[in-house]
């Protein structure tokens, strides 16, 4: 199974936010899409990082209330690992397992294509098994 499959059932929507918004207003969009990150776009709508309520939780511990008035970009991972369409829930796995994050954003020639996040991951880990398993009792019956 690749990440286009992914996409293609969880569609390529991508909630964004840019560096200048405060870390109040990306958390009311985390809050409104029931997500765990946004990525971070520039006015050409590149990617220019990633941020995840663990960045929000960090900086609330440091400093605070005070950190709801600080900006994406101060908070953000700037070094953002990615994927493409072609590779595969392997891929996205041994990546997210390798960076210790939960969300990989989707690039397809240089543009942003989705996001995956381990949610995705599992849900599509399961439907598979059930299927195998579905699979092989149909087998073992007709055997
Ligand atoms: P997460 O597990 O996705 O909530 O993220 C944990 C930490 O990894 C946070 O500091 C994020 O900014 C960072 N992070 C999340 N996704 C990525 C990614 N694809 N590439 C690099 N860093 C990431």
């Amino acid at each position: 199974m690749t990440v286009a499959a992914i996409l293609a059932d969880k569609g390529h929507d991508t909630v964004t936010a840019s560096e200048s918004d405060t870390i109040a207003a990306v958390c009311r969009r985390l809050a409104e899409y029931k997500i765990g990150a946004v990525v971070i776009a520039g006015a050409d709508g590149a990617l220019s990082g990633i941020l995840s309520e663990r960045d929000i939780v960090r900086a609330c511990a440091a400093h605070g209330a005070e950190a709801l008035h600080s900006t994406a970009g101060q908070l953000m991972t700037r070094a953002v690992v990615t994927v493409t369409p072609d590779d595969t829930i392997a891929t996205v796995m041994e990546r997210m397992t390798a960076g210790r994050f939960r969300h990989l954003p989707v690039i397809k020639d240089g543009k942003l294509a989705g996001v995956i996040s381990i949610g995705d991951v599992v849900k599509h880990r399961i439907a598979q098994a059930e299927q195998e398993a579905a699979e092989m009792r149909t087998y073992i019956a007709s055997a």
